[in-house]
């Protein structure tokens, strides 16, 4: 793919996002947690971070770009990502938004456990390869087995001295956002977001290929999907390829990338792993705890 195709994609992606918060509401999705909380305040940084958050997972954006012009933007992304009392290097606790429902017993909200962790919650919002907000996604939330989210700290902890973070793109996943994702592949009429997402990939293939699968790891709760942040500036990182990627550009050991994001993927790989996480070979961005405490359980509750 071109970098001019990808720039074009980038813009439509922003223009996208930007045309989300407009319609409001799904503007707390990307970004923070507090944004969700319902103040009013929250919403505009919230805004500001979501046409920067579509733009960096893409190689289109320039490697440069932190470093260059706009002052404003990486304080405007970093600010409502990361807790409200301006990061303290101790994980302070922040205020916990208001949970709509009480968990399965086991599962955690993972931003009670790691507060100064991203969370973009892709499938709460339509910039996702769907192209709509999933079933059971009522809230932009994480969840996790508590075993998996205390896991997740020790990553997010090891990467800090080498200046990254975590930036989590989902983890509970309701079995029936997946049984909609089925539904999704089987019609082939519905092709919105193949120019993103799945350029060379015909999506009644995308099961075949290992991009989906009718029961997914994450129903089970101790799976995720994430990528970096840099502390210094609160952006996402480039990793070579955008999450939820259907291409062999995705996948661990790609010729395709560079030298720089080709590091970051192992650096990732190198916390989950020690962090008792195994990875998915198809995918740089999806973990799955070893010891997972319900290997065999699909769970099914909505996010709220
Ligand atoms: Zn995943």
């Amino acid at each position: 793919m071109s970098r001019t195709r990808k720039a074009a994609m980038l813009a439509a992606a922003a223009a996208l996002l930007l045309s989300a918060c407009d319609a409001g509401g799904q503007g707390a999705a990307s970004g923070s947690l507090e944004a969700a909380g319902g103040s009013a305040n929250a919403a505009s940084p919230s805004v500001a971070a979501s046409p920067s958050a579509a733009a960096s997972p893409s190689p289109a954006a320039e490697p440069s770009a932190a470093a260059s012009p706009a002052p404003a933007e990486p304080a405007a992304s970093a600010a409502p990502a990361m807790s409200p009392k301006p990061a303290s290097p101790k994980e302070e606790k922040k205020p916990v938004p208001e949970r709509k429902r009480k968990l399965p017993s086991g599962f955690v909200y993972v931003d009670e456990v790691i507060p100064t962790a991203q969370y973009e919650i892709r499938y709460f919002t339509d910039y996702n390869f769907v192209g709509a907000r999933l079933d059971g996604y009522n809230a932009p939330y994480a969840i996790l087995t508590k075993q998996a989210a205390e896991a997740l700290k020790e990553a997010h902890d090891f990467l800090a001295p080498k200046g990254y973070g975590l930036k989590i793109f989902d983890a509970y996943r309701p079995a029936k956002a997946v049984r909609q994702f089925v539904a999704w592949s089987k019609d082939a009429s519905d092709q919105r977001m193949k120019e993103e997402f799945y350029p060379e990939v015909d999506k009644a293939k995308a099961f075949k290929l290992g991009y989906i699968s009718s029961r997914s790891g994450h129903s089970r709760g101790s799976t995720v999907d994430l990528t970096l942040f840099e502390r210094k500036t609160g952006k996402e990182a480039d990793m070579g390829s955008p999450f939820d990627f259907f291409g062999d550009i995705s996948s661990h050991g790609t010729p395709e990338i560079g030298k720089a994001p080709a590091e970051r993927r192992a650096l990732l790989k190198r916390a989950m792993e020690l962090a008792g996480f195994k990875p998915y070979s198809k995918e740089w961005w999806h973990y799955t705890l070893e010891k997972e405490p319900f290997p065999k359980k699909y769970f099914d509750f909505d996010i709220e």
